[in-house]
């Protein structure tokens, strides 16, 4: 249970007519181009994060990308980096709701960063799911209107796929590995298959997009 709702609505993503990306004193990633690449990437990745339990949580997330785009990554302290975490300053959150935020690919003063809120304690899990979703955001992916993935900017609890639209969309953006053409991927695996299976057929999975409103479909919080 979760006393507060969780956003990690990328709050740029959200300003109409915001030109460019939020900015801060951060070390510059000087490869941050690589995330535009449409072949083979190789990501340098820069963990400038004092919570280990994060960095852990955020290389998870490196290598669930890495096994749907056609990418590579590895650690890297220095400059020469394309991605950068790093622990995000108190103005750059409107609230202690939100978790985190990215950069993003189309925008001005683009630097491949990814900052968290260090004022909002995530689970374990919780901090995977926001990493892949703030990586996502550096991909070139926008948020998702469905509840069910990972991509959609309000945390409700079932966040745990990256859908057929997510994967149409990165797939006109970068290279993906084959087998992931036309697949929703569940990005929680342990989780989900830890789960009642009824109560899964219950909410309705495997997720479907529906023509019924998202307003309709957003839970009450536990
Ligand atoms: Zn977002």
């Amino acid at each position: 249970m979760r006393l507060l709702p969780l956003l990690f609505v990328c709050l740029g993503a959200l300003k109409a007519g915001t030109p460019s990306n939020w900015t801060g004193n951060y070390s510059p990633c000087n490869q941050h181009a690589r995330l535009l690449g449409r072949d083979h990437i190789d990501l340098g990745v820069r963990l400038s994060t004092a919570n280990p339990v994060l960095a852990r949580q955020f290389r998870r997330a490196m290598d669930f990308w890495a096994s749907i785009v056609d990418l590579s990554w590895h650690e890297d302290d220095s400059e020469d980096c394309a991605v950068q975490l790093v622990d995000g300053e108190k103005t750059l959150f409107e609230t202690q709701a939100i978790a985190a935020r990215s950069q993003l690919p189309d925008r001005p003063d683009f630097q491949g960063w990814i900052a968290f809120n260090p004022r909002n304690q995530l689970s374990k899990i919780d901090l995977y799911r926001v990493s892949i979703h703030e990586i996502g955001h550096l991909l070139g992916l926008q948020h998702s209107t469905s509840p069910h993935s990972v991509m959609y900017g309000f945390e409700l609890d079932d966040q745990d796929w990256l859908d057929t639209t997510d994967i149409a969309v990165l797939s006109a953006h970068h290279k993906l590995r084959g087998e992931q053409a036309g697949q929703a991927v569940r990005i929680v695996k342990d989780a989900i298959d830890s789960f009642d299976t009824r109560a899964l057929a219950h909410r309705g999975w495997p997720p479907q997009r529906s023509t019924e409103s998202e307003a309709a479909r957003v839970k009450p919080k536990k």
